[in-house]
């Protein structure tokens, strides 16, 4: 965990600067503790929502754009953005985001299960919950086993993908009140995922209180989030989105869950979007699992890093202007030369960057995505249109900027057939880099 401490403070010149975030007019208040936010981490201007694809209609019509402004809570350290839009008009309904178009993401699932299985000794006695369990990528993998599991998902038309592969599907939005009605019919879970669904969360609290309420009380939770720490030393302010509240350091998580009576006592750190951790909890009252080392060196790398000093924090909107800048260098000098560029994936961060960004297709042609939902589709805001990967055979691009720049070596590797006519990848973050 050494890279920790070239984070964002030592970029400034250390902890020692006294150097504070900008002061900011937040309309809330911190979405765990209650404190008035005040410093600003970054102001990215205004957004759309980021997965909100339009159809062709769409381009005649007008677009709403929230501010999209980042602070750090100056008591907990939890950095957050506004709630704009509630989480019912993102991601109740149909949602344009399924899991399994992932190559890499769907192996990192099928791994997890198979650890996971053999660490808590699972079996046909367990029950295995998974909240925004999607489409079921990763619950497929416990029925393989027959260990009995349930998914709770929102999203009405990735929970009845996930029903396809044989997965028991809840479409509820999770919180105290679906715990309590498990909790009354029996259910208890053994082992409560949660991936990547934290940041999502528009009633954090509430959230953490069902998974009290769920857990088994010998049972295991384990929670992955992109860590804070890796989007500040990288520049990853694309992940900085309306639909994510907020963004987790392991000092900040830890508070959250100790106050809903969870213990945190291991933790992984993931290469996965751009680097996550891993964290395990359990009851308070369940000391049989003891604090891991790994945890502890998992801590003290943060608070050596300066994570509860709000100095550090004070660099990173120069870190994303300066990001902005090169990209942007990149581009034009690329048109200036006649080249064609184009991107490859349109996830949600691929809006935040491009709209943020200012790049429309003046800039860039066309984006591709697997995700066939997408197909004929254009990106919110910046309004470029969306094809299937093979469009990128017809108009043999110079350049293919990878927006996903978490799996740069999954698309580059799917994609190394474009070098016969000389294309060559671009990732803009953690600053552009042509390969
Ligand atoms: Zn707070």
């Amino acid at each position: 965990m050494a890279e920790l401490t070239t984070s964002c403070i030592e970029n400034s010149g250390g902890p020692a600067s006294a150097q504070l975030p900008t002061i900011g007019k937040a309309k809330g208040n911190c979405i765990f503790c209650g404190h008035p936010l005040r410093y600003t981490l970054v102001d990215l201007g205004l957004s759309p929502l980021c997965e909100n694809w339009l159809s062709e209609q769409d381009l005649h019509k007008p677009e709403t754009f929230y501010p999209l402004h980042a602070f750090v809570c100056e008591k907990c350290f939890l950095v957050q953005v506004e709630e704009y839009v509630h989480g019912e008009d993102i991601f109740g309904g149909d949602y344009g985001y399924f899991s399994s178009f992932s190559t890499s993401w769907l192996e990192h699932a099928a791994r997890y299960v198979e650890t996971i299985t053999k660490r808590l000794s699972l079996d046909s006695s367990s029950l295995v919950v998974e909240l925004a369990s999607n489409d079921g990528y990763l619950l497929k993998n416990f029925v393989a086993r027959g260990i009995p599991n349930l998914g709770i998902e929102p999203a009405a038309n990735c929970a009845a993908e996930a029903t396809k592969l044989g997965v028991n599907c809840l479409v509820k939005f999770f919180g105290v009140e679906t715990a309590q009605e498990l909790r009354d019919q029996g259910q208890r879970a053994s082992l409560l995922i949660a991936n990547n669904v934290l940041a999502h969360v528009p009633d954090l609290n509430d959230f953490v209180a069902g998974m009290k309420i769920l857990l088994a009380d010998d049972g295991v939770l384990t929670v992955e989030f992109p860590h804070l720490v890796r989007q500040m030393e990288e520049n990853q302010f694309d992940t900085i989105y309306q639909e994510h509240y907020c963004y987790y350091s392991l000092y900040s998580v830890e508070q959250v869950f100790a106050a809903h009576g969870i213990t945190l006592f291991d933790v992984e750190t993931l290469p996965t979007h751009g680097g996550s951790l891993r964290i395990y909890g359990r009851h308070v009252e369940n000391e049989a699992q003891a604090v891991t080392e790994a945890y502890r060196r998992v801590m003290q790398a943060e608070l050596e890093a300066g994570i509860n000093d709000l100095a550090s924090y004070a660099c990173f909107s120069e870190k994303v202007a300066e990001t902005k800048r090169k990209l942007l260098h990149f581009l034009i000098e690329a048109k200036r030369q006649g080249k064609t560029v184009v991107g490859y994936g349109a996830p949600g961060k691929a809006s935040t960057l491009l709209n943020y960004c200012g790049v429309r297709t003046d800039m860039i042609d066309y984006l591709v995505d697997r995700n066939p939902y997408k197909h004929g589709r254009y990106m919110p805001g910046v309004r470029i249109p969306i094809h299937a990967p093979e469009h990128i055979d017809h108009t043999r691009p110079d350049y293919i900027l990878i927006l996903p720049w978490n799996l740069k070596d999954e698309i580059s590797e799917q994609l190394a057939y474009t070098r016969e006519w000389g294309a060559q990848f671009v990732v803009p973050i953690p600053e552009v880099q042509v390969f």
